[in-house]
């Protein structure tokens, strides 16, 4: 028998910051992926850049010290906006394996949990299995950090109710080989008013910004040219629905493409396998037609290619779980202050809609704290939940659910977890 203080299930967002401070912090932990390397969604899903939320975070030991490693590698820069998150994808597994290294953090791939062993209120070991072996894990605390709730799911703990309007799923896509000069002059000239487009140099490099969506509450520069490729056939409505990029550090030419969202003819259940498989190949259908229309509309993309569709599919919220207090959109609009605070944060309500002009983004007020509560399943005392999975009500999911958010949480679940153990 394998024995821990930690066992991370899970080693996306969340569950990395959980690994990485738990095993820092001296607990002999053990970090369970499905895949082959650590960052989930920020790897995996190609998803970049860390949204910015408050300067005042706190829980940001992993966040930082994430940011120099990845220097080290290239694989990082401070955007035009003061925001550090700009993070290159492919880099980022070099530097979250030379992170967990260095802490002695144990690490297992291409594994998941087949089977859990509870008696009363305590989750006391598990059943792992990959290609090449099966075998028991014996450990004193547990995160549950692996996006869709596998593991709490795995386990009977309750799950909060979903809404019948699910947030639509997104393929990332990026895009190399672009003339940067040619296509950010231009779009600065497109853009006249800066609306949504930001172009900036760094360290030599041309960075930048844009997005258009279908929605008519915004004014978008880009819309025009959108709705001229539709009516060319060049598009269909639904590629339209959400067009954001942004440039990768350390892949000069390059971009990410923070679409196509998944437009099917209704709401696709995230957990139902046959919708997501279906999802997926329409989205590659969508990255081309994109793709294609960036070629023909967008000066710059003349000898572009696709460099990389996402390996994993974007999906905003699927399973929250229930914890010991379930965080709601009243907390976050009326900044309650608790006692053991997991986060500071004040990035918005931000729902994404299938409908069009249905997409929503609320801002707070004031900033807004999450109590370690949230984190607590609440059928189990050794077992914490951390990332998008939070005990959240749906509308409060759609602000926590931000990278930097999801870095707090899961050293936050680390950090309560070493206070126990000393
Ligand atoms: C399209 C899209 C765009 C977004 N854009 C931004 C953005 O620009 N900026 C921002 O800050 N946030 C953004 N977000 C939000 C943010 O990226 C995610 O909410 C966050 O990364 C989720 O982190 P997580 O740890 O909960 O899950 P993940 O990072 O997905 O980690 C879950 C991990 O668990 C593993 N796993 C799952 N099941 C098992 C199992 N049974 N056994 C072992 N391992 C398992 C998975 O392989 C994965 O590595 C975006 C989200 C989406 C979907």
């Amino acid at each position: 028998m394998n024995r821990y203080d930690l066992t991370v299930c899970g080693g996306g967002t969340a569950g990395v910051a959980a690994a990485y401070i738990g095993a820092k912090y001296g607990l002999k932990t053990l970090v369970i992926e499905k895949r082959i390397h650590l960052g989930g969604t920020m790897t995996s899903a190609l998803v970049m850049p860390v949204m910015k939320s408050n300067t005042q975070n706190i829980n940001c030991e992993f966040y930082n010290d994430f940011i120099d490693e990845l220097k080290k590698f290239n694989g990082q820069i401070t955007y035009c906006d003061g925001n550090r998150g700009w993070f290159n994808p492919e880099l980022s597994k070099l530097a979250l394996d030379s992170m967990l290294e260095r802490v002695n953090c144990d690490i297992l791939y291409n594994t998941e949990i087949v089977d859990a062993f509870t008696e009363d209120r305590l989750v006391k070991s598990i059943c792992v299995s990959s290609k090449m072996l099966s075998l028991y894990i014996d450990s004193l605390y547990f995160v549950d950090a692996t996006g869709d709730g596998n593991f709490s799911q795995a386990l009977k703990n309750n799950m909060l109710k979903n809404p019948k309007s699910r947030q639509p799923m997104t393929l990332r896509f990026q895009v190399s080989n672009i003339d940067m000069k040619t296509f950010s002059d231009w779009l600065l000239k497109i853009d006249t008013d800066r609306n949504v487009t930001t172009v900036c140099e760094v360290n030599g490099e041309i960075h930048l910004s844009t997005a258009c969506t279908w929605d008519n509450n915004k004014h978008w520069a880009l819309k025009s040219i959108f709705d001229e490729a539709v009516k060319n056939g060049d598009l269909t409505i639904s590629d339209t629905a959400y067009f954001q990029i942004f440039s990768i550090p350390g892949m000069p030419g390059s971009i990410s493409l923070n679409c196509p969202r998944i437009q099917l003819d209704k709401d696709i259940d995230p957990l139902d396998a046959f919708a997501r498989s279906k999802a997926l190949t329409l989205a590659r259908k969508q990255i081309w037609h994109l793709y294609c229309f960036l070629k023909k509309y967008f000066p710059g993309f003349e000898h572009s290619y696709i460099s990389n569709m996402a390996d994993m599919v974007g999906v905003r919220e699927s399973r929250r779980v229930e914890g010991q207090k379930i965080y709601t959109k009243e907390d976050i609009l009326s900044g309650k202050k608790y006692d053991n605070p997991v986060l500071h944060a004040d990035y918005p309500i931000d729902i994404h809609s299938y409908n069009k002009d249905g997409s929503t983004l609320q801002s707070t007020r004031v900033d807004y704290e999450l109590p370690m509560e949230c984190l607590k399943a609440s059928g189990f005392d050794n077992l914490y939940i951390a990332g998008r999975i939070v005990s959240a009500d749906f509308e409060a999911q759609a602000a926590l659910r931000i990278q930097s958010s999801c870095f707090s949480m899961g050293e936050a679940a680390a950090k309560d977890i070493y206070k126990r153990l000393r």
